[in-house]
């Protein structure tokens, strides 16, 4: 039988891709959604991240369907870019809420069952900007960045009870988020690019899918970038 998998923000771009990865290959995969619904094969609990109760709610839901999460990802993320000069509070706070603390959030409400079973795995989607910053998104980039430090403090907090918290940190990817971005950057990003592309989100799904896989059963605290070559050196 396959595993318990929660992906947040599963409903749509990296995060479908990474919840159809683990579909695809048995497991049982629940993705949190805020009104959208979930695409068929999935099982839709309605969240945001931004509440407690919502979290604790969605849990509890996945946990009566297919059992304690086994394996969480936290992918749901936002951006509110704007240079720092300009930035209100507001758009600094709410994307650190959405991207870092709605983590901190799930990977709790998680560990509780992952600690009685003695094992687990957690995935937080952070991004290359997170390491190498990024002109325009200090909120965006602090937040990314506040992922590695959470998920290596949850690798020495629990990995007694071989659970593993791991970060992917992906470059450029095709969805939504990136589609918004003006052609002239969308150039500019590539011309930074070695591998001269955007990834694709099925990549970044690969890479996660590992990252919960027997394989990877002896790594964590790692920063695993899927970023064409973008962030080498940090
Ligand atoms: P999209 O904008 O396509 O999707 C974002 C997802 O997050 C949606 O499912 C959205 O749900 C969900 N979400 C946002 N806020 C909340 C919230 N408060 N509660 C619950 N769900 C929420 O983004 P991507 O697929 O591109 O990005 C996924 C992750 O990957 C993000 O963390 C992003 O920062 C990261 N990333 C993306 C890169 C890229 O190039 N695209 C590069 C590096 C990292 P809803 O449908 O309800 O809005």
């Amino acid at each position: 039988m396959g595993r318990s998998v929660l992906v947040t923000g599963g409903n749509r771009g990296i995060g479908l891709a990474i919840a159809r990865s683990f579909a695809e290959q048995g497991d049982s995969v629940a993705v949190t959604h805020r009104g959208s619904g979930a695409p068929d094969g999935l099982l839709g609990v309605q969240c945001d991240v931004t509440s407690s109760d919502d979290v604790d709610r969605a849990f509890s839901e996945v946990e009566e369907h297919q059992g304690p999460v086994e394996v969480l990802v936290s992918n749901a993320g936002i951006t509110r870019d704007g240079l720092l000069m300009r930035m209100k509070e507001e758009d600094f706070a709410d994307v650190l809420d959405a991207n870092l603390t709605a983590a901190y959030r799930v990977a709790k409400r998680a560990s509780a069952k992952m600690v009685r079973a003695r094992s687990g795995r957690m995935i937080f989607v952070s991004s290359v900007v997170g390491l190498l910053g990024s002109a325009g998104q200090t909120n965006y980039a602090a937040s990314k960045a506040g992922l590695v430090g959470l998920a290596r403090s949850i690798a020495r907090e629990l990995g007694s009870r071989s659970i593993t918290a791991n970060v992917v940190a992906p470059g450029f990817v095709t969805t939504d988020m990136t589609a918004a971005l003006p052609e002239a950057r969308q150039k500019e990003i590539l011309g930074q690019v070695p591998l001269g592309r955007y990834a694709s989100a099925e990549e970044v799904a690969g890479v996660v899918r590992f990252l919960a896989s027997d394989a990877a059963g002896y790594i964590t605290g790692a920063v695993v970038p899927v970023d064409g070559g973008l962030g080498m050196g940090h």
